[in-house]
């Protein structure tokens, strides 16, 4: 046979009797205080109901324990949450899910402040608190060429907070991101592995919030988060990284998204939808946690795309 008619014989086997292909999954929970209760004070009902995600067989999830100035400045210590909910991340660890840290930077007043001297206090501060935690995650926080070596300089060795193609200016000053210039792709800075979340093409959201790709959580509405699934599956890609707030599980965001956007329910109808897209298109689904995700595609020893 020639390598021709071999090329036809191959094209020619039906989508469904090929090998499944592998997706790695892994989703991370941001572990903030409530924002029902914010500014006011720091409570914690979010975290508290974590324990329900481990309900959820098969996902391995990445916890982002907050650990900064402002935990400090509000609980007297950087490793109050840390510390207080002990239980949950042992759970978690014994499970399979992985701890990682979130960090804001803000100031005393509660507002995004990204002087070098603040960057490098709350880095200082909380990785201290955690004990020299490896794997970051920023959110709807900032993160520059600056901050980025000074966490590589504190041990951080992943980072999956970008989310490519997207500008955040901030609600009332607080929370402003710049990632726009972020390919969707890995990418090696300082030495810190960076991860991409999904983010998606939605015409209508793009418009809304005047950015060119839209990102949503995980617990987010399913008629929404289904186009953010929709647009991630035509991509090919053979990774997907999505996140939440804890504060969504808790219906305690408060205001309308608490009332219209975010839920439990929708996290669980969300992995619902992303279990049977990947079914459809022979994927064999792999839920890791994000440091196991940063070990497989940062492998070059591995042929991924054999
Ligand atoms: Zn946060």
């Amino acid at each position: 046979m020639t390598g021709l008619q071999h090329a036809k014989v191959s094209l020619s086997v039906p989508p469904a009797s090929r090998a499944p292909r592998d997706l790695y999954v892994a989703i991370g929970v941001d572990c903030d205080p409530d924002r029902d209760a914010y500014p006011a004070r720091l409570r914690w009902r979010g975290v508290e109901a974590l324990p329900r995600l481990f309900d959820i067989e098969d996902v391995r999830w990445t916890l982002n324990v907050r650990a900064d100035t402002q935990v400090r400045q509000y609980c007297g210590s950087a490793a109050y949450c840390w510390e207080e909910y002990h239980h949950i991340w042992r759970l978690a660890e014994a499970r399979g899910s992985a701890i990682a840290w979130h960090l804001h930077y803000f100031g005393p007043d509660g507002l995004q402040d990204v002087s070098e001297s603040n960057i490098l206090e709350n880095i200082e501060v909380g990785s201290a608190a955690l004990g020299r935690p490896d794997v970051v995650h920023m959110g709807w926080t900032f993160q520059n060429d600056f901050s980025l070596r000074h966490l590589a300089r504190a041990g951080v060795r992943v980072d999956y907070s970008p989310v490519p193609r997207m500008r955040f200016l901030g609600h009332g000053g607080v929370d402003a991101y710049d990632w726009s210039r972020f390919a969707y792709r890995p990418q090696l800075w300082h030495g810190v592995k960076m991860i991409p979340a999904f983010s998606a093409f939605d015409p209508m959201l793009s418009r809304r919030f005047r950015t060119e790709r839209v990102m949503l959580t995980m617990t987010t509405r399913p008629i929404l988060y289904r186009r953010l699934l929709d647009d991630f599956f035509a991509s090919g890609a053979d990774f997907f990284v999505s996140y939440f707030h804890a504060d969504e599980i808790a219906n305690a965001v408060g205001g309308w998204r608490n009332r219209h956007l975010y839920s439990f329910d929708h996290l669980r109808a969300n992995l619902d939808a992303l279990r049977e897209r990947a079914n459809r298109a022979n994927y064999r689904l792999c839920f890791v946690n994000v440091r196991e995700l940063a070990d497989i595609l940062f492998d070059e020893g591995r042929t991924r795309y054999a």
